[in-house]
């Protein structure tokens, strides 16, 4: 048995899970195995939706394991990286004995899978120093190990703190926990990052994990198409313990469209267009009236710190413009989570908090 196979619940090592018809290797040229029907729907152009799909379609697993600079047999493809999220707390945290390790202020759906599964939840607080945000790593490691913890997130770059993590220091903590818990580090934004990605750790660390998702750079929110990096051994088991066929035929055609050469190439323009606006928006905030802090950032939005927050909120909210209200985070009760946006949707951001004055 693989060593990470001790970091799964133990009731689940041998899951056998769904056997769905397309799981079974048979061969053959008229299916009458799953209950489909014979015909195509007539609301389906081209007939692509009237199968039940693969369950990892081969040729999006190959394309996203390309894009990543990993195995197919390393990635779990789920809907959105919060499918992987639940699962990861699903099939390694026993309820109400293994706990959940989280940064907070981070991103809330670790909490909620961890609430939904009645797995305890331990909080270990970023510090806030002159650089930003930053995990403490140490209290980190200290923490998990005390309490037996199964799965300790990082998030990096940090949502909603923007600080990116070092790998070196991702990597020191996988080995302390090594054996005994996984560490899962959340790239949702790591294409807007000048960090290495950390998956090009998982071929030391058994006990890593890396979240990727095509919601963010990739502009495929809806299509809700997100992946696992993890060793061979676990995303098997998870892909066992997940959903009979988790990804929809018109979203793997939607992702796979995505990652052909052209498409990555625009998104390669976006995302250094997001990175220059996100300087430009972070100087020029910094100058606004009322804003007491602007952090660093690595990904596509800007955390930001306000004399009065409510009111730059209602500020906003009055010329359209939405943003995310971080006040009910710990330590954020002034702040505000700007995304970038287009030049010119930045350059509203900007007049609507400077009421009087031409920005
Ligand atoms: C947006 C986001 C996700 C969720 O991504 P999906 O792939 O759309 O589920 C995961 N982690 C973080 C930190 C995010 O901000």
């Amino acid at each position: 048995m693989d060593a990470v196979m001790e970091l799964v619940r133990e009731d689940l090592r041998g899951f056998a899970g769904y056997g769905s018809a397309r799981s079974e290797k048979l061969q053959g040229e008229v299916w009458l195995n799953a209950n489909e029907s014979a015909w195509p729907n007539a609301g389906d152009d081209g007939d692509g939706c009237r199968r039940y799909p693969e369950p990892q379609p081969p040729a999006l697993a190959e394309a996203l394991a390309r894009l990543y600079g990993c195995k197919p047999e390393q990635l779990l493809i789920g809907r959105g990286s919060d499918e992987a999220i639940d699962l990861l707390v699903r099939a390694l945290c026993t309820p109400g004995r293994d706990a959940v390790v989280v940064t907070p202020p981070v991103f809330g759906m670790y909490a909620v899978s961890a609430r939904l599964q009645g797995a305890p939840l331990l909080e270990v607080p970023q510090i806030d120093g002159v650089d930003g945000f930053a995990p403490d790593l140490s209290a980190l490691a200290e923490t998990a190990l005390a309490a037996g913890a199964r799965l300790v997130f990082l998030c990096s770059p940090g949502n909603p703190t923007g600080n990116a993590i070092a790998l070196d220091d991702i990597a020191a903590l996988a080995r302390k926990l090594r054996g005994r818990a996984l560490l899962v580090v959340d790239e949702a934004y790591g294409e807007f990052s000048s960090q290495p990605s950390a998956i090009e750790l998982l071929g030391e660390h058994d006990n890593l994990g890396v979240l990727r998702t095509l919601s963010k750079a990739h502009a495929l929110a809806g299509a809700r198409i997100g992946v696992l990096a993890s060793h061979p051994a676990l995303i098997a088991v998870l892909r066992r313990c997940q959903a009979p066929y988790p990804v929809p035929a018109p979203c793997a055609e939607i992702a796979l469209a995505a990652l052909a050469p052209d498409a990555l190439a625009r998104t390669a323009t976006q995302v250094a267009q997001v990175r220059s606006e996100r300087e430009r928006m972070r100087t020029a905030l910094a100058d606004v009236p009322g804003v007491v802090r602007v952090y660093r950032s690595e990904g596509n939005y800007l955390l930001v710190r306000f004399a009065d927050a409510p009111r730059a909120f209602a500020n906003l909210l009055a010329a359209g413009i939405v943003v995310r209200d971080q006040r009910a985070a710990p330590q954020l009760g002034d702040a505000l989570r700007i995304t970038i946006g287009t030049a010119e949707q930045n350059d509203s951001v900007l007049r609507a908090l400077s009421p009087g004055t031409l920005a």
